[in-house]
């Protein structure tokens, strides 16, 4: 079992059904010879028949069965199938949703669910999230306006000006490293780690995790940076807090649940 889950957590997990521990370890009942999912909806045996182990192959070594009713096999290929979405999401022209669930051999609306409910985000929200990466590095690299646009694969000026909201300022500003605006910025903690959150008078312009000063600077050196503004903490705090509400999945490779996060805060903001 994950080194960071004791027995206590796992049964109280076990206990509640909590989903968010599925795929974390498996719950092998020595009385039915059955491994199941800590979510799983069947009754719960007496605590002292119920042996937590790493996974479904650790479980099957020691001579247990699968559940039919919760198939905790299935978790490792979900997490798998998502895993493998979100490196096909990052690309100039990323696969629409029915490709996209056909390429990792699941039936589009399901896919969608499962990748929702395991990222915190659709996948249309991931991939305009990595295409607002792919625009700010082109911009920040000195790419010119246009060529970053189509660089990061808008298709067309409007579609990029349409989420250019995400950049928390004007794209020639903000490939000017900021010039004439005051951004303030703080870093929180949030699920995933420590993140850094800075923003303008008109919207966020950054958000990055294990990040501080150097980034902010290195990013926007020609704006007026005011470190651990009141008012933006104020607006980051509230921000994060909702975003941890609908967090994702924390058994997923910490890169994709940061960018995961990142696009829930990006949809968020823009729904403020
Ligand atoms: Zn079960």
């Amino acid at each position: 079992m994950d080194a960071a889950i004791d027995f206590e957590t796992a049964w109280d997990a076990f206990a509640r059904r909590d989903r968010a521990f599925d795929g974390r370890f498996v719950v092998a009942v020595r009385t039915t010879g059955i491994y199941c999912k800590p979510s799983c909806a069947a009754r719960r045996p007496r605590r002292e028949h119920v042996d937590f182990l790493a996974d479904s192959s650790a479980a099957r070594a020691a001579g247990y069965r699968a559940c039919r009713r919760c198939l905790p096999d299935s978790v490792a290929r979900d997490r798998a199938a998502v895993i493998r979405a979100a490196t096909l999401l990052d690309a100039a022209e990323p696969p629409a949703l029915t490709m996209l669930a056909a390429a990792v051999d699941y039936a589009p609306h399901h896919f969608h669910r499962l990748f929702r409910r395991l990222t915190g985000v659709t996948p249309a929200a991931l991939a305009r999230t990595l295409r607002a990466d792919r625009a700010a590095e082109a911009l920040r690299r000195g790419d010119g306006v246009t060529a970053a646009i189509y660089k990061a694969g808008y298709g067309a000026p409007s579609r990029f000006y349409a989420e250019a909201a995400r950049l928390g300022m004007t794209p020639r500003a903000f490939a000017e490293g900021g010039a004439g605006e005051t951004i303030g910025w703080t870093v929180l903690p949030a699920p995933p780690g420590a993140l850094l959150l800075a923003r303008t008078a008109r919207g966020w312009c950054r958000f990055a995790f294990e990040a501080g000063a150097d980034d902010v600077v290195a990013l926007f050196p020609a704006a007026t940076l005011l470190a651990e503004d009141a008012a933006t903490r104020a607006h980051a705090e509230r921000l994060v807090a909702r975003a941890a509400a609908t967090d994702g999945d924390a058994s997923l490779p910490l890169p994709l649940r940061r960018l995961a996060f990142r696009a829930l805060l990006h949809e968020l903001a823009a729904h403020d």
